[in-house]
């Protein structure tokens, strides 16, 4: 789904077409060059008749990257903060965030399933719910009950590695643009667009947050705080 998503599935509800601003995509593709990220293809994606969110994304598995820029990047941000924003997500695929998400997620399948085989085999499980002789369907049901703390304590730790993730990529884009100031503001217009609480309880973002709350991006970029 992670390649075919971007080729099959968005098309379906945004249009692509070529970036029409012929120095942003220059000015893109030669910092792609830069860092050593060659990029093949940049369009630009209707996003805004969707919502303000501001967003952008790669697509492409080879040596040439195709970047797909949300309009509403291109239109609410100077060139600066859209540069800052392709580095951080250069910063991901250099530090190869997505592979290690794909094992992770791979590795809690594979968690789920033995857990499963077990359950489904076991005329116990059932039996517990009062439901005898044991049938699949009722062991399938049993067991996505058993199994929700689970998936929700394994989402735990799933959103603390993106959010560490997401630290790592901010940092390695604060290089690429040689100091923190063009994401910073990015981020901060950004997290004013989508109306992000930039104060979340700690807690909250423990249990929910993929991405760091804006305020410690900034305290992070800044150097105030390890990340
Ligand atoms: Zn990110």
């Amino acid at each position: 789904m992670t390649f075919l998503s971007p080729r099959l599935l968005l098309p379906l509800f945004f249009k692509f077409q070529p970036l029409p601003d012929e120095q942003l995509k220059s000015e893109i593709v030669a910092m792609s060059e830069r860092l050593q990220f060659p990029v093949g293809d940049v369009s630009l994606v209707d996003g805004s008749r969707r919502s303000a969110k501001a967003n952008a994304f790669f697509t492409g598995m080879g040596r040439l990257k195709r970047i797909a820029i949300f309009d509403t990047l291109v239109e609410n941000h100077s060139r600066e903060e859209i540069l800052a924003v392709l580095a951080h997500e250069i910063g991901h695929s250099k530090r190869r965030h997505v592979p290690r998400q794909i094992a992770l997620s791979l590795a809690t399948s594979a968690l789920m399933f033995t857990l499963l085989h077990f359950a489904v085999h076991d005329p116990r499980l059932t039996a517990a719910f009062g439901v005898t002789p044991p049938t699949i369907a009722w062991s399938l049901l049993f067991f996505g009950i058993l199994y929700r703390p689970i998936s929700t304590a394994l989402g735990w730790v799933t959103s603390w590695l993106s959010r560490k993730h997401e630290f790592e990529a901010d940092a390695y884009a604060r290089e690429a643009m040689g100091g923190p100031a063009s994401l910073s503001s990015a981020l901060t217009r950004m997290s004013r667009d989508h109306l992000s609480n930039p104060t979340p309880h700690p807690f909250y973002v423990f249990l929910h947050y993929s991405h760091p709350p804006v305020l410690q991006r900034l305290e992070a970029l800044e150097g105030k705080t390890a990340g």
